[in-house]
């Protein structure tokens, strides 16, 4: 992964220059929150895919370990532009983040001080293969009684990690983690939808990471006229799907193609595709409906 010019409180330096101490409180507890937001080239130029609602989850999920941004909502916008600039960049991948720095190491960050800082790099494909394989981990979706599911914490990531090792190790390209009553939660970077004769059928939140994917590929489901269910999904049934696909700002619309030794399709099934093909001209500005989910570089 090749980045250049990296934001960091405002300033616009080289990557290997936006450091942040080895005692930085973020990096011993988890006390980050970040994004993962993508731009794309369209026939009118680069833009940036539902910027607001990724900066929006952004300042909520700080919010949730008391973590107060000092850049407007307005500023970090301007700010992910400009990194995209400065970098050169039209199709492209950013991360914002912001993390309690460095001042004491007591777990209450106190008087940490707030950094924040922007990244972008071209990002191909997210996951392994086209239609990847899937195994279901030992490793469950941390209760909503411990973390906020909803909240997109840097500390939350371990949970992740650990699924997506397993998987790796087991020769599968992503885990499926189930939620603490065995439904089905989520992948561990992704959404997870089932298709059962035209039905889509999604997990609802609660237990998950509220995808800005799933709610657009829910929206243009639904106007696309399929009938769409936000309610608990087994594994039983995730298995016994006529489809299954994976939605994620960094993974698109992704078929499933095995769980655990189940094959679910080969390549994307029908509903899959349509909803792939819509979601890709919604994001390259192919579909004047949904123009207002992007904002011009
Ligand atoms: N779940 C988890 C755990 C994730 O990390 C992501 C990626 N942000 C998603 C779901 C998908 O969210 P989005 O569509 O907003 O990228």
């Amino acid at each position: 992964m090749e980045v250049g010019k990296v934001w960091m409180d405002g300033e616009l330096k080289d990557a290997a220059d936006a450091t942040t101490p080895v005692l930085t409180h973020a990096l011993h507890y988890g006390s980050g929150a970040f994004e993962g937001i993508r731009s794309y080239r369209t026939d009118r130029g680069g833009a940036i895919f539902r910027l607001g609602d990724h900066l929006d989850r952004l300042y909520r999920s700080a919010a949730v370990i008391g973590l107060s941004i000092p850049w407007e909502r307005d500023e970090l916008a301007e700010a992910c532009r400009s990194t995209l600039r400065a970098n050169g960049l039209t199709s492209a991948y950013l991360r914002p983040i912001a993390f309690y720095g460095y001042d004491t190491l007591g777990v209450p960050p106190r008087k940490c001080p707030p950094v924040t800082a922007i990244a972008a790099w071209e990002w191909g494909s997210y996951v392994a293969a086209a239609s990847p394989r899937i195994k279901t981990s030992r490793f469950v979706r941390f209760h909503p009684g411990s973390l906020v599911p909803e909240a997109k914490i840097c500390g939350h990531y371990v949970n992740s990690l650990l699924a997506v090792r397993e998987a790796h190790a087991a020769g599968f390209h992503e885990a499926l983690l189930l939620d603490h009553h065995g439904n089905v939660a989520e992948c561990s970077g992704e959404n997870v939808f089932a298709v059962k004769a035209d039905r889509i059928v999604t997990p609802p939140l609660g237990n998950i990471l509220p995808g800005i994917t799933r709610a657009t590929v829910i929206e243009l489901a639904r106007d696309l006229g399929f009938q769409v269910e936000e309610r608990t999904l087994s594994r039983d049934e995730l298995a016994a799907a006529d489809e299954a696909f994976m939605t994620g700002t960094a993974a698109e619309v992704t078929p499933i193609a095995e769980l655990d030794d189940v094959r679910l399709t080969e390549g994307a099934g029908p509903v899959t595709r349509r909803l792939a093909e819509a979601y890709r001209g919604v994001v390259r500005g192919e579909d004047p409906r949904y123009e207002r989910y992007l904002t011009r570089l």
